[in-house]
């Protein structure tokens, strides 16, 4: 079949068309898969920067980890699924076996395995996968859609680690690709006042305007300002969303945040970052948290219902649909003015 490798520790990955089919152990189900979202990880995998070396892959794997598809077999003792069910996968796959996971906190699993780096991801026309990472998609969600949810379950799962201060809230947000882009989305929808994104790059710009929020420019607007003169009697926003990664972008919302506020950290810089904890987080009192990937199982949840009711669109985030063999262009795209770029191992489904 189809499918997209890692098979060396080094730049690149191949398109093949003859990786033999996945075996289905007692517990997988086998998927076609219909969508699989490119992520900003699969281009540093692809590139093979310290970050994605950082991630312990084994090789060769079929890369991609934001998926959605329909079951067409299932291993001899799965009980959730069959045949036919639409699902979209979780990418993290826990043990259920550690400390974390023995007390709810299975999204930290110290023996993490990761779909498209260590078990077979989604850029293939089938992927078999444990039925524990399944999660059926209400009727009206297409599959395209439930390929995003991976990724916009981070924006939810930040959200939701600040205590879902957004509402009645001023809110920054550092960083407007999909995943700022869905904080600022949600966060709108959440109920907050006002919301304030940091972003220099003019496509990204005009999207996060688009949604509804004030856009900065980190390199000529002054930020801080800005953000204590919104409401002067709080002395700065409530609460802040650092999703760009960028190792200087932490300071800045520390200083934008008013005492007691929360900042929650979802890019991960490339290198350590200072804390002033004197000032910030001893005398301000603000409340640092980080995110990585989705609660389990409440963030699919929060999502289904939100996707499944209409309120939340996610569908506008798909700027290009593409072939399997045109990963490559797929890769490219995502530093260009792109937003959502979704793969089809199984062809592009015709759009009316
Ligand atoms: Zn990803
Ligand atoms: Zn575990």
């Amino acid at each position: 079949m189809k499918a997209v490798v890692k098979s060396r520790a080094e730049h690149g990955a191949d398109f093949v068309t003859d990786l033999p089919e996945p075996e289905v152990g007692a517990t997988d189900v086998l998927l076609e898969v219909a969508a699989a979202s490119v992520c900003g990880t699969d281009r540093e995998l692809y590139e093979w920067t310290p970050s994605a070396q950082a991630f312990n892959l084994r090789l060769p794997n079929v890369l991609g980890h934001e998926i959605s598809g329909t079951v067409i077999e299932v291993g001899k003792d799965v009980t959730r699924f069959e045949v036919g069910d639409r699902l979209a996968l979780e990418s993290h796959v826990p043990c259920y076996r550690c400390y974390p996971c023995s007390v709810g906190d299975a999204h930290n699993c110290t023996n993490m395995l990761l779909l498209g780096m260590h078990i077979d991801g989604g850029f293939a026309e089938r992927t078999a996968v444990p039925e524990s990472v399944g999660v059926k998609l209400p009727d009206s969600v297409s599959l395209e859609v439930g390929s995003l949810m991976e990724s916009a379950g981070v924006a939810w799962t930040a959200i939701a680690r600040s205590g879902f201060a957004v509402n009645g809230a001023n809110v920054l947000v550092s960083g407007c690709g999909p995943v700022g882009l869905v904080v600022i989305q949600l966060s709108i929808l959440l109920g907050a006042a006002s919301v304030v994104a940091i972003e220099p790059n003019p496509y990204r710009r005009r999207i996060a305007e688009s949604l509804g929020a004030t856009v900065l420019d980190p390199f000529s607007d002054d930020v801080v300002a800005h953000c204590r003169n919104l409401n002067p009697w709080r002395g700065g926003v409530d609460v802040a969303f650092e999703v760009s990664a960028a190792p200087s972008a932490l300071p800045t919302l520390l200083e934008s945040v008013r005492r007691e506020g929360d900042v929650v950290t979802i890019g991960h810089p490339s290198s350590a970052v200072p804390i002033d904890i004197a000032a910030h987080i001893n005398k301000k009192g603000i409340t640092l948290r980080g995110v990585f990937g989705r609660r389990l199982w409440s963030t699919w949840e929060g999502l289904s219902q939100m996707l499944e009711s209409g309120r939340l669109d996610l569908s506008w985030l798909i700027t290009h649909r593409l072939e399997l063999d045109k990963f490559e262009h797929a890769i490219e795209l995502l530093t260009g003015d792109a937003n959502k770029v979704v793969l089809f191992p199984n062809g592009v489904p015709a759009r009316g």
